[in-house]
């Protein structure tokens, strides 16, 4: 067995490589200028990576700003001990306006509604509630109309609770930069912060860059960004690849727990999906399933990488095991077995070979992001 720090409890975890985390971290500083700002988006569980260590990391490499999904989100963030400013993604119930006035907890704010609770709230504790005003400028999914943003101003203005830190929009199609879609909601978003400007209004903080704007659109980047998928490796898209290279912060590991030869015509997992082929195949457990992460959806089609070469799974992947087949396919080649105790890789490198969360995404139809947050769930972190 090797000599990596692992859990003692189950064989099967999430390796969380800080160094990485850190100069990924330190290429996004890199993209903005001495005064412009970095909010590392952190939101769940720092996209599966485990958000207290990784804002820890984060804070060191130069972090400005941390922005979260939900309020507990947040609480956890100053649990841990985080000082630096939260952005709170979206407006929560207006029942919440405690808990962000008591843990400094700054939401953004897009109905009047919520505006004037939280005002009124900051002002009876003597306090003043700062906000970030998110602008819906073609994303359709949150915000003030970008035409209404002046009359929005002016109807919460007035409230001496309340004191607008920052204004923003998100946008739709970031990784395409050039198209005609992402060109129409910059200019929204331009016309709307000067609009307010003009109507004497100070929109505070303005940032509107997730990571692939923050990549491929510098003009946009305004007096802050908003990166979340690349501080941990992971690319949204090959475009941006291509301009920033990062590197993966999570690898997926596991140890064998078990393994049989079964004989051939025997079936393997939930549902025999899976028969063993021929004789000498040696069928290995792996002790992580989809409970953490690992979709079942891959059953039959993924590999895992063992002394640096790609294996197969097989059978039905079950809720927390799954099983690799080893010498399936040929005698010819010298046979190779693996004993209870061997280390295999899920996601991440071993020798020459990577298997990467961008493959198993691919093959589920879905995004490096899912997979992250999915293997976050259950397992174990280890930071290396
Ligand atoms: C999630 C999110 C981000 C971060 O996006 P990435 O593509 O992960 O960089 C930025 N802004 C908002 C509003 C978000 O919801």
């Amino acid at each position: 067995m090797q000599t990596l720090s692992e859990p003692p409890t189950r064989w099967a975890w999430a390796e969380i490589d800080t160094g990485a985390l850190r100069r990924n971290t330190r290429a996004f500083k890199g993209l903005i200028g001495a005064r412009q700002r970095l909010c590392c988006v952190v939101k769940a569980d720092a996209y599966g990576h485990g958000v207290e260590r990784c804002a820890k990391v984060m804070h060191a490499a130069g972090a400005d700003m941390f922005a979260v999904a939900t309020v507990l989100e947040g609480i956890a963030l100053r649990e841990a001990g985080q000082k630096l400013p939260i952005l709170l993604l979206s407006e929560p119930p207006a029942t919440a306006v405690d808990a962000l006035l008591e843990h400094d907890i700054m939401p953004s704010i897009y109905t009047p509604e919520f505006a004037w609770a939280y005002g009124e709230r900051a002002a009876a504790l003597g306090r003043v509630g700062k906000y970030h005003l998110a602008i819906n400028t073609g994303m359709n999914r949150i915000g003030v109309h970008y035409t209404e943003v002046v009359d929005f101003r002016r109807s919460v203005e007035f409230h001496a609770g309340l004191e607008c830190d920052g204004t923003f929009t998100h946008f739709a199609t970031a990784d395409e930069p050039d198209g005609w879609d992402h060109q129409l909601q910059c200019k929204r978003f331009v016309e709307a912060i000067a609009g307010l400007r003009e109507a004497g209004f100070d929109p505070g903080i303005v940032h509107c860059d997730n990571t692939p704007g923050s990549v491929l659109n510098k003009d946009m980047h305004f007096d802050m960004i908003r990166a979340g998928i690349g501080l941990y490796g992971l690319q949204p898209c090959e475009r941006a690849a291509a301009v920033l290279p990062l590197e993966p912060v999570m690898s997926i590991k596991a140890r064998v727990t078990h393994e049989c030869h079964p004989a051939m015509g025997e079936g393997v997992g939930y549902g025999y999906t899976y028969r063993v082929p021929r004789t000498r195949v040696q069928i290995c457990t792996l002790p992580i399933g989809y409970a953490d992460g690992l979709p079942r959806m891959l059953s039959n089609r993924m590999e895992v990488l063992y002394r640096g070469q790609r294996i197969r799974q097989v059978g039905n992947i079950c809720m927390d095991q799954c099983m690799v087949a080893i010498n399936e396919t040929s005698i010819l080649h010298p046979a190779i077995e693996a004993e209870p105790g061997d280390l295999m890789t899920i996601v991440g490198a071993d020798g020459n070979e990577r298997i990467t969360l961008d493959e198993l995404a691919g093959m589920c139809g879905t995004i490096n992001y899912e997979l992250a947050c999915g293997f976050g769930m259950r397992l174990e972190k280890i930071y290396v």
